[in-house]
């Protein structure tokens, strides 16, 4: 028998409990409680094989990591629990024969989603009605679709352990397929035929609505189980749905928020590149100013750029504006600007030489 809690935060409340009964020398039940996860699987195959098949189906579900209520997900991780039970049995691990039931259910907001082979049950409670959500895979059921029993007869038969669809019995083991919408306050219940097959759904529905807390309706579930002769092991989840309402909403919310959170980081990311791209471009350029009669070259923009200063004195030249052509002097009034320093000074080194050359 394994046990397997998350406590991950949620809008639901769950319990679980699996206990030997009162017959049994082994626990062959191993279920699964990990948000939005709950799953019972009730192995057989004797010789603790039974234990070792319900394991692995367990296991194979874990590893799976299902976080949604996606079916062929769900499926596809049933299939591969049904061929590593047979591959385990091939290799030793358990016994030839061995196979187990797989009730796997998986809330997502008010989504209820369930997988099922075998004749572990799940049940949902609304509006003080229980009903069994999903059909076993069981002679007896077939018997009662048939008009040959009743369900009540069904709960004695000596035929009543029989299993029509096993995991770990041949390849190609398909599960049957269920899907609700919750609502808060609903309760699921997932159960091996332990409770099912010892209870009836009258005194399953009463002791659900009698205790509020799903811990505390999982052991007085076990305990009545017991109380009836525990011929079998008891394995139970009870979860309570509390508001999926909220929690859709809460969710939605969260998404806005981190909507707007990447917009602002884009749109901070989008200034602080156009900021870089305008700095880059000054950092290149140049320009000619006129400073007490002299010509000075800055690397920069003239002026100012959204109130921002973008230069810095390159060099302080020992050219008069009264040395220039008064063409290019009229430029250097105005701050002549250039693509680099090097082109400003090669301009200003030319303008000098042609006055030069003039007054030659
Ligand atoms: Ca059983």
């Amino acid at each position: 028998m394994t046990a397997l809690r998350s406590t991950t935060p949620a809008p639901l409340t769950y319990g679980s409990r699996t206990d030997l009964g009162c017959v049994r020398g082994n626990n062959e039940d191993t279920l699964l409680v990990k948000e939005p996860v709950f799953a019972v699987a009730d192995g057989m195959g004797g010789h603790a094989a039974g234990e070792i098949a319900s394991e692995i189906a367990i296991q194979i579900l874990m590893e799976a990591e299902l976080t949604t209520a996606d079916p062929e997900l769900l499926k596809q991780a049933v299939v591969d629990a049904n061929e590593a039970i047979i591959e385990g049995a091939l290799t030793g691990l358990g016994k030839a024969g061995m196979g187990t039931t797989l009730t796997a259910a998986i809330i997502e907001d008010n989504h209820l989603l369930i997988a099922q082979v075998g004749d572990s049950r799940a049940y949902l409670l609304c509006d003080g009605r229980l009903r069994q959500i999903t059909r076993d895979h069981s002679l007896v059921e077939e018997l009662i679709s048939a008009g040959q029993i009743t369900s009540e007869e069904a709960r004695v038969h000596p035929n009543r352990s029989v299993i029509t669809r096993v995991l770990g019995n041949e390849h190609n083991t398909q599960p049957d397929i269920y899907e609700l919408a919750l609502n808060s306050g609903d309760r699921l219940l997932v159960c091996s035929d332990g409770l099912s097959g010892m209870l009836e759904l009258s005194d399953i529905a009463s002791l659900l609505q009698a205790h509020a807390d799903p811990q505390e309706a999982a052991d007085a579930l076990v305990e009545a189980a017991r109380d009836a002769g525990g011929y079998d092991n008891i394995t139970v989840i009870v979860v309570n749905v509390v508001n999926t309402e909220e929690h859709v909403l809460s969710k939605q919310k969260r998404r806005f928020r981190w909507s707007i959170a990447v917009f602002l980081l884009v749109f901070v990311l989008l200034i602080a590149s156009a900021i870089g791209g305008v700095f880059f471009y000054a950092h290149n350029a140049a320009f000619l100013i006129e400073e007490n009669g002299y010509v000075s070259i800055y690397r920069g923009l003239p002026g100012d750029v959204a109130g921002v200063k973008l230069q810095w004195l390159e060099e302080e030249t020992k050219i008069k504006m009264s040395d220039l052509p008064p063409t290019f002097a009229q430029r250097v009034q105005e701050g002549a600007g250039f693509s680099s320093v090097d082109n400003a000074r090669e301009a200003l080194e030319g303008a000098r030489k042609l006055t030069d050359s003039s007054q030659k």
